[in-house]
């Protein structure tokens, strides 16, 4: 049902697919009204590109599929990209002043999947340049400011989209997640994210930065509408050689599947919730573990029971990705040399020259800064002592998930040690944000799919995230719990309406 009143731009995905059904607006009137939109917010720095012609034709053409009776569920609601995905009509930047002036031949599987099913492209979103980051602060494009505080950072590094769907600019956005860049932000920012088990989404087209972690996923406003987004992005896709070969998946119908013994007052009767006592340190802010305490109680109530389990390598997460994913991406930059991709220096004397030049003008400080260690990690003599100890260790966080596995079906935990910091807090210390990414990695490097979803709000009314963690291609019962607790709380449809209208 849609509410009565509810401005359009109020509106998730589901109920607009549902209010575009029965002819309450055109996507050209909701797309419009949304463009309008973006303009009127572009201080948030969400947005990278917008072309309203582009949006309104796709717009015109999801209206008229609609009236010949083939629309999807989907068909005429607007999405923006984390610019990350290359797209044919848009310009596909990575963040990076790199790829200024880049125009893809082609769209990303992602992209293109989700277009095909009516989607409207509202347009592309700012990110950390090439995805390295955890506060949006790394783009070459400025920083995006969170809706909830202009301050403070909306996270990273898929801080345009969360950004973009709290401010609600868009109902729907796409991110990346290599190491915790959908459900981080998704937390900073109050918006639910899934990242899927790996393989799920296809990565061809999705700009890379380390293929073993790298996975698409959607932010949304609910588990529904991302649930709705998910069936449509993923499935295999012969392009990505590490795509999951499985037929396609109804999540939004797993999500609403009612589990043996359970009751409309006790929807996660028998769900049992993990708990790895390494996501509760000492190092927790107070006001996190706080909401994430309760948020806790709530899926108790809701019939789910809690156990103690043990992610004794979680601290090891952090140099563990901190040199599998420079070393994958020092090798995947390699292509950005003056000839193939986007920029190339104007001044050079020769061929090394041009190279040294080029990657010296086209690269940030922090892709510099991967490029460097992961160049080390990989060099002869270094190999052994760093790479192969973290591509060990890495297998071996893998099998604690499986050990605890044997005694819960989910894993819950805080997505982030703080709320959002200030723009600039960190500036001094890169190491600072790494430490930071504590409670998302285990679940990368060992490819298992995590959501983050709005849990209530911490110091200086931040909001904060509850994570859960699945096992391999579990994101329907993942999705379950997460729907159960916002059928129960209205955590998820709150809106940052202080900072929106300043
Ligand atoms: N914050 C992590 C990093 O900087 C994760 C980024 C991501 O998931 N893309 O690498």
């Amino acid at each position: 049902m849609t509410r009565a009143g509810a401005a359009l731009h109020d509106m998730g995905v589901a109920e607009l697919g549902r209010a575009l059904a029965v002819g309450q607006f055109s996507s050209l009137e909701l797309t419009q009204h949304l463009l309008a939109r973006v303009a009127a917010f572009e201080h948030l720095g969400a947005f990278l590109a917008c072309d309203p012609a582009v949006s309104l034709s796709a717009a015109r053409e999801a209206d008229a599929r609609r009236a010949r009776g083939e629309a999807t569920p989907l068909c005429g609601v607007p999405i923006a990209h984390k610019d990350i995905f290359v797209t044919r009509e848009l310009p596909s930047t990575a963040g990076s002043k790199m790829l200024r002036d880049y125009a893809s031949p082609f769209d990303a599987g992602v992209v293109e999947r989700l277009s095909a099913a009516g989607m409207v492209t509202l347009g592309k979103l700012n990110c950390d340049e090439f995805a390295m980051g955890s506060a949006n602060e790394n783009s070459a494009y400025g920083p995006v400011k969170n809706p909830w505080d202009l301050q403070r950072v909306p996270g990273g590094s898929s801080g345009g989209s969360a950004a973009a769907v709290a401010a609600r600019l868009v109902p729907a956005a796409t991110g990346t997640d290599t190491g915790g860049s959908i459900r981080q932000p998704a937390s900073f920012s109050g918006v639910t994210g899934i990242k899927p088990t790996y393989g799920v989404c296809s990565r061809y087209g999705m700009i890379a930065f380390a293929s073993s972690l790298d996975q698409a996923g959607p932010l949304a406003r609910t588990a529904e509408d991302c649930a709705l987004l998910l069936s449509t992005m993923s499935g295999f896709d012969a392009r990505d050689s590490t795509s999951a070969e499985r037929a396609p998946q109804d999540f939004h119908a797993q999500m609403l599947m009612r589990r043996e013994g359970t009751t409309g007052e006790r929807p996660l009767h028998g769900l049992r919730i993990g708990l790895p006592r390494e996501f509760f340190p000492q190092a927790l802010a107070a006001d996190v573990e706080g909401v994430v305490h309760a948020a806790l109680v709530e899926m108790e109530k809701l019939g789910a029971t809690l156990v103690d389990v043990s992610l004794p390598r979680t601290e090891l997460s952090i140099p563990v990705y901190y040199i599998i994913a420079p070393a994958e991406a020092s090798s995947n930059l390699s292509r950005f040399d003056g000839v193939k991709f986007g920029h190339r220096a104007a001044q050079y004397t020769d061929l090394q020259s041009m190279y040294q030049r080029t990657r010296a003008e086209g690269f940030g400080a922090e892709v510099k800064r991967r490029i460097m260690i992961g160049t080390y990690v990989l060099s002869h003599g270094y190999y052994d002592a760093y790479y192969l100890q973290a591509q060990k260790l890495r297998r071996m966080i893998a099998d604690d998930f499986q050990a605890c596995f044997k005694a819960c079906d989910l894993i819950a935990g805080p997505v982030a040690p703080t709320v959002a910091w200030k723009i600039g807090a960190q500036d001094d210390d890169p190491v600072k944000a790494y430490l930071a990414d504590i409670f998302t990695l285990p679940a990368s490097l060992a490819g298992l799919p995590g959501m983050s979803l709005p849990a209530g709000l911490g110091d200086a009314d931040m909001p904060v995230g509850l994570q859960l963690i699945g096992n391999y291609f579990d994101e329907g019962r993942l999705l379950q719990a997460a729907h159960a607790f916002q059928q129960a709380t209205d955590h998820h449809l709150r809106a940052p309406t202080a900072a929106l209208s300043a």
